[in-house]
């Protein structure tokens, strides 16, 4: 077992004392799950979960947007590029995710014109250089990014950019959670809310999940300081019968949120239901574009209807993504599935639970 990494970090001696708390506290199992891949990515550098006494669980839930964006949404991607001959424009990330047949990269090579941005504002460029040409965004991502790319759709009609479009993939954290905790299997006793999410939303979002379900939640940052200090947080609560929202970052998140920032999200997008991967569709899980900006939906302008899709055989993404399996418990992992040959999105996306316990445990243990 290897802490280098925490070893390196600036806070180590911190970090470490939140653990000592947190193991001097705790008097019986709890498991407690973070909503968020940056935090599932740090927790496995630092190796967080190690740190911890036994019988505090991490689990691994669907906080990685590339990961949770359904087969059926890559599938249409790819038609728009095939069929319909659109440039597409895409965060490098989503280029490997597996459709039912073939993912984006082996639409590029095929000839399509996919295209890597790294801003929906880089899309807006392309449209703008290419008028003879339908330009389509990939708009991917939970509530952090979703006012850019609102940004991105209001700028367009301001600037009477005909051929732009968005095929949208936006999800909502909340009724993840929701759904995570309906589901008869759910053992969940806290949850560790993206701190990221939470400076656009505010934590008032998730006051109403603690009200029906009485479960902790601790909205947490992204360095290991912060996120033992969320877990110490969480486990305080729980040992004392307690369920509350609770903000470790609050040097980025105010209950409120970023009123700017739900402004433009309510001037371009509406609440609807959404498609998961691993979960399923769920009720006013996802933002899509509104009537006024209707023109702009890819799926409205091209007639595209996606339709559910299987996951591939042998990939377990949906259990990893509901917390239900631990990436090394994956019978394909580090066998027939790695980076250079992905059999699902959690193994590609740089946030992916999969991807972080390849990086950060198989590649430098071999033996997990
Ligand atoms: S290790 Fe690979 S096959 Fe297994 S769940 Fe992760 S992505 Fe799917």
């Amino acid at each position: 077992m290897t802490l280098k990494y925490l070893e390196e970090y600036r806070d180590a001696g911190l970090a470490k004392k939140y653990a000592e708390h947190i193991a001097r506290i705790t008097t019986r199992p709890w498991k407690i799950m973070e909503a968020c891949g940056g935090q599932t990515h740090s927790i496995i550098k630092f190796g967080i979960d190690r740190l911890l006494p036994k019988s505090i669980e991490l689990v691994h839930g669907p906080g990685c947007p590339v990961c949770v964006t359904p087969m059926s949404t890559i599938d249409a991607a790819i038609e728009l590029v095939i069929r319909y001959r659109v440039i597409l424009c895409t965060f490098g990330d989503m280029l490997r995710v597996p459709g039912s047949s073939q993912d984006l990269q082996t639409a590029k090579a095929q000839g399509g014109d996919v295209r890597m941005v790294y801003s929906p504002l880089d899309a807006l460029k392309v449209a703008k250089a290419h008028p003879e040409k339908e330009v389509v965004f990939f708009a991917v991502g939970f509530e952090t990014t979703a006012p850019a790319n609102a940004m991105a759709a209001f700028q367009a009609r301001q600037l009477g950019l005909e051929n732009f479009s968005m095929l949208v993939s936006q999800v909502l954290v909340p009724p993840a959670l929701e759904a995570l905790l309906e589901s008869s299997t759910s053992e969940l006793d806290g949850f560790l809310a993206p701190g990221h999410v939470c400076a656009i939303t505010g934590f008032q979002a998730y006051e109403s999940i603690v009200g029906k379900y009485g479960i902790p939640i601790v909205v947490t940052g992204f360095e290991p300081g912060d996120i033992l200090q969320g877990i110490d947080m969480c486990v305080q609560m729980l040992e004392r019968g307690d369920a509350r929202v609770e903000n470790q970052y609050t040097r980025v998140v105010r209950r409120e949120g970023n009123h700017e920032a739900q402004k433009m999200l309510e001037t371009v997008f509406e609440i609807t239901p959404k498609a998961w991967r691993g979960l399923g569709t769920l009720a006013a899980s996802g933002l899509r574009l509104n009537s006024a900006f209707r023109a702009m939906d890819a799926e409205f302008r091209f007639g595209l209807n996606p339709e559910s899709s299987e996951e591939r055989t042998g990939c377990r993404s949906g259990l990893i993504l509901q917390g239900a399996l631990k990436p090394d418990a994956c019978p394909e992992f580090g066998k027939t599935c790695h980076p250079d040959h992905p059999l699902g999105a959690t193994m590609v996306s740089t946030e992916g639970a999969c991807a972080a316990y390849y990086r950060y445990r198989y590649l430098t243990e071999k033996k997990l």
